[in-house]
């Protein structure tokens, strides 16, 4: 689904990331892990060229998506947005209804049909689990929610565009365990339905969800992907020894 070719990323220069090649089949869900700074996020923004709106960035390399490059000239950014979708560490509900939530994205690509907007809402808040809670709130601010409800809320947002692509960066982090444990579940659930790129700190959390494991490390002041495979693999014989005394909790 996804392919990177030696993807670099430098920031007024300064390089953060280094020739990261990393194939992301569809489907899968992959877990990107590594100490603070080593440019997962970054990594992570280049994937939907959310890049193009840090002005200091510079990307090189190639970001394959379904065999286009999608820094390539032909691609349309709205289209590339829309089938991949991002989720950050800190919900980010728009100061709106919850309805006014779910909608907005979705008539700006086009849907306008007020049964289908309705539709694709519900079925939406339903695959987050958010629709028992919120269906007599519809009208209510988002702001009203809790945190793990409004990260749900951007979840289901994104899902109501049907991306083929989900990026979550650190989306449990500012969430009590309980919420953290739903958005886990979630995430499971999603796998074979879409394909999933989750950043995270929580190495067992990254050992339940996902199918694949990215490590991330900077060397030489530079992050760089130092071992990635299937996720046992990498968590029970890691071949690197920074990456074993990281993911057993010695180093990082
Ligand atoms: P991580 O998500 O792994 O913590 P980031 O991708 O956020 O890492 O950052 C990687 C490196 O790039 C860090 O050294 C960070 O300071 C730098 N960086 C990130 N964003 C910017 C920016 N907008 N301007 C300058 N440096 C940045
Ligand atoms: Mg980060």
């Amino acid at each position: 689904m996804i392919t990177t070719r030696n993807l670099s990323i430098s920031y007024l220069g300064r390089p953060a990331l280094r020739d990261v090649n990393l194939e992301i089949p569809r489907g899968e869900v992959l877990a990107i892990v590594g100490p603070s700074g080593c440019g997962k996020s970054s990594f992570l923004s280049a994937l939907n060229r959310l890049t193009d709106l840090v002005p200091e960035a510079r990307v090189t390399g190639q970001v394959m998506v379904d065999g286009q490059d999608i820094f390539g000239s032909t691609q349309n950014r709205l289209a590339l947005r829309r089938k991949i979708g991002m989720i950050f560490q800190r919900p980010n509900p728009f100061a709106m209804s919850v309805r006014r939530n779910m909608e907005l994205a979705q008539r700006e690509f086009g849907v306008r049909n007020r049964d289908a907007l309705e539709t694709r809402s519900r079925t939406a808040l339903q695959a987050v689990g958010l629709w028992d809670e919120v269906q007599d709130r519809m009208t209510q601010s988002a702001l009203q929610l809790s945190g793990g409800q409004q990260q749900r809320l951007c979840i289901a947002r994104a899902l109501a565009l049907e991306p083929e692509v989900l990026l979550l960066d650190e989306p449990c982090s500012s969430l009590d365990p309980i919420s953290s444990q739903r958005i886990e579940t979630l995430i499971r659930d999603l796998r074979d339905k879409l394909t999933v790129v989750i950043v995270t700190h929580n190495l067992a959390q990254a050992r339940r969800v996902a199918d694949r494991v990215a490590v991330f490390w900077t060397k030489d002041q530079v992050g760089q992907l130092i071992e990635s495979g299937e996720t046992e693999t990498i968590f029970s014989r890691p071949s690197d020894p920074l990456v074993a005394d990281y993911l057993q909790g010695r180093q990082g």
